[in-house]
């Protein structure tokens, strides 16, 4: 406990797998209080795993009937995309109020707003200032948005993953985890699919042996890799959609191209210099 007459013993920013853990571990024994400026439940279950397998699985699903056509199973399921995208809302819809009310029910303080260090025990939540002996930062991470002219007609896998309509096209800056699913669950709902990659290797965190393996299963199902290729800029496109302009001049019209080059921490807003907090500009991928 601390000396100090503090609001709470701990706040926690953020309210992602990260912060719901630490605010269900300390609770019991401290006076917690939660702060999240988007969604309940951040990332994972709204904009990242969960809406991910929802639709990984129903495109699995159908890859897996076809690959048992001659084995018993008739009949070829394709996908609609529209439907697909419902069934994803069905559980994510529930998410933000399901996670507010554990939160209620396990008597844990949570407030919506942006949380931003006045100093190292003080923080500004919207118009309210609450003081804390200690602050736990859960604040995540965001797609870095490559600074390109056009980058404004860039989209990210947040969009990808509420696209209501199936695209004709899609391609993705990076071939990193992110792009390398979402191109899979593309490419087997028909959609035709391009990788710019800025050099010759994808999930580059695992053996170049099976990347390599991915890549040309990928390839199989019909997704384009462009290796050893920057996008220098995005102009609009027909039908409101882009054009991609690598570095070589190639022009490759889409639907929507996706920034999925690697995230970048949420603490721009925090204002960590008032609280004595140094900090680099991490990116990851
Ligand atoms: C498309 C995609 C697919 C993924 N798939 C997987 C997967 O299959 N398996 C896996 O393990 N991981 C996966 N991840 C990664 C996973 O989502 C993250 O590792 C996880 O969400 C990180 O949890 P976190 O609590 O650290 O941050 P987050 O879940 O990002 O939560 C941080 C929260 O802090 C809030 N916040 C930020 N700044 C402030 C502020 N100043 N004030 C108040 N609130 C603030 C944000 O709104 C956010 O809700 C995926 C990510 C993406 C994008």
């Amino acid at each position: 406990m601390a000396d100090y007459d503090y609001d709470y013993d701990v706040v926690i920013i953020g309210a992602g797998p990260g912060g719901l853990a630490a605010a269900y571990g300390l609770a019991s024994s401290q006076h917690v209080l939660v702060v999240e400026n988007n969604l309940w439940g951040g990332t994972c279950p709204n904009f990242g795993c969960d809406p991910k397998k929802m639709l990984y699985g129903v495109v699995e699903a159908q890859r897996q009937v076809r690959n048992y056509q001659d084995s018993g199973l008739t009949g070829h399921p394709s996908v609609n995309w529209a439907d697909m995208m419902a069934f994803k809302r069905s559980y994510t819809d529930g998410v933000p109020g399901g996670t507010e009310q554990g939160l209620a029910g396990a008597n844990i303080d949570h407030i919506h707003g942006t949380a931003t260090f006045r100093d190292a025990h003080t923080l500004a939540v919207g118009d309210r200032v609450v003081t804390t002996d200690k602050v736990v930062v859960a604040t995540g991470a965001h797609a870095n948005i490559p600074d390109i002219p056009g980058k404004e007609l860039l989209s990210t896998s947040t969009d990808f993953l509420a696209l209501p309509d199936r695209p004709q096209s899609i391609g993705f800056i990076g071939a990193g985890y992110v792009a390398v699913e979402l191109a899979n669950i593309a490419a087997e709902a028909g959609v035709a699919v391009h990788v710019f990659q800025h050099n010759r290797r994808l999930l580059r965190a695992f053996p170049e042996e099976y990347s390599d393996r991915v890549a040309e299963q990928l390839r199989a199902k019909g997704v384009q890799w462009h290796w050893d290729t920057e996008i220098a800029s995005v102009r609009s496109g027909a039908d409101g959609g882009v054009v991609a302009v690598t570095a070589h001049g190639e022009e490759v019209a889409l639907d929507y191209l996706v920034a999925a080059a690697g995230r970048g921490a949420n603490i721009e807003k925090l204002n960590l210099e008032a609280a004595g907090v140094e900090y680099s500009g991490v990116a990851f991928r």
